[in-house]
């Protein structure tokens, strides 16, 4: 039996090999490379919850992301599956920015304009806390992912006059943008404001009503970084995350969702030239797999994500250390009668995007 006096990275690995299969780690993208390292699967935060959900033998799954991941984990997870997240306190800034209450107050005053439950789809982003995706599940909504936002809220349109979007403008509005919809019918909802700061005919002419909600790291990112960059490397290619400002996505070559990136970096013949604007532990990983193309970071360093970056190799032996001893650290429970709808919500995602 491991010492906890070893090094945590002993005692990881020591926990790795007592339980084998048992023990699945799974690596947020954005975290650091001395995380990560231990990670049995990298990826954005549904493919790991699909990976934990799908690997049959996982019995402990320790999350190295931030709390709506683990949430959305353990509402996917299997029975007899425990999912555990290695700060506690770990969560994520966008998602904080709505909640049941602020949603359900915004729900309420639209029925002072319309009939929401006929006229209007709520679609979550899945950067949220369940008890949001149990929300859209109970009123016939769904939930996204940044690689699928847009078929989604195409999928809202097919059904309902409205969509309100929670919690990222951005990413709502710049796919709105895709589908053609103008600016002026994507109100702005401010949940400190009576009807969101618009005007009953500004609501009903709404196509997407858009949360007042951003990601501190991808709207650092400004316009004059990508002139900067273009000025500074010629011929440079410009990549964008969707939860970029509308201003920078329009400025940018491309825009997408952390796959999308990692797959056109991927494909792209070497010497291609880039600059990307997303967090920066992804990029700097990105530059060092790829030494074949030149890859930067959009803006001046620094840019992750301070919450994601939270967990780190102690805290990551914290929750193995307690499984040696038989204890769950920072166990992740969502009860019933959340992960019913939410469950719900994420399922008419699953099916909607194929
Ligand atoms: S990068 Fe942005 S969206 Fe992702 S966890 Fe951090 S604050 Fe949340």
């Amino acid at each position: 039996m491991m010492n906890e006096s070893s090094s945590p990275e002993r005692r990881i690995f020591s926990a790795k090999e007592r339980f084998g299969g048992e023990l699945v780690i799974l690596g947020h993208h954005y975290q650091k490379d001395d995380v990560i390292r231990f990670a049995d699967t990298v990826g954005d935060s549904l493919q790991l919850a699909r990976a934990a959900a799908a690997n049959k033998s996982a019995k402990y799954i320790v999350f190295c992301g931030v709390h709506f991941m683990a949430e959305t984990a353990a509402i996917l997870a299997r029975p007899g599956q425990t999912v555990l997240l290695p700060e506690s306190d770990a969560l994520c800034p966008l998602a904080e920015k709505a909640d049941r209450l602020l949603v359900e107050d915004a729900w309420s005053q639209l029925e002072g304009c319309m009939s929401p439950e006929r006229d209007v789809m709520p679609i979550t982003y899945i950067n949220s806390e369940a008890d949001l995706k149990a929300f859209c599940g109970t009123h016939g909504g769904s939930v996204c992912t940044s690689s699928n936002a847009r078929k989604i809220l195409e999928w809202a349109r097919d059904r309902r006059p409205r969509t309100l979007f929670f919690p990222d403008q951005h990413l709502g509005r710049n796919c709105g943008v895709r589908m053609g919809i103008p600016l002026e019918r994507m109100p702005l909802w401010d949940p400190r404001e009576p009807l969101g700061g618009n005007s009953r005919e500004e609501l009903l002419g709404a196509q997407i009503i858009l949360w007042k909600g951003w990601c501190y790291v991808h709207q650092r990112f400004l316009p004059t970084h990508i002139i900067d960059a273009r000025r500074r490397y010629p011929g440079i290619r410009v990549w964008v995350h969707l939860e970029c400002t509308q201003e920078v996505v329009r400025l940018a070559d491309d825009a997408g969702s952390t796959t999308d990136i990692l797959r056109m970096v991927d494909a792209a013949p070497p010497g291609t030239k880039w600059a990307i604007g997303t967090e920066e532990n992804l990029v700097n990983r990105l530059a060092r797999a790829h030494p074949e193309q030149e890859i930067h970071l959009l803006s001046p360093s620094p840019n992750n994500c301070i919450t994601m970056n939270k967990t780190t190799v102690e805290s990551l032996a914290r929750v193995t250390d307690g499984l040696l001893r038989g204890e769950l650290v920072n166990p992740i429970h969502v009860p019933e009668v959340v992960a019913g709808p939410a469950s719900v919500a994420l399922q008419r995602m699953l099916e909607a995007s194929g």
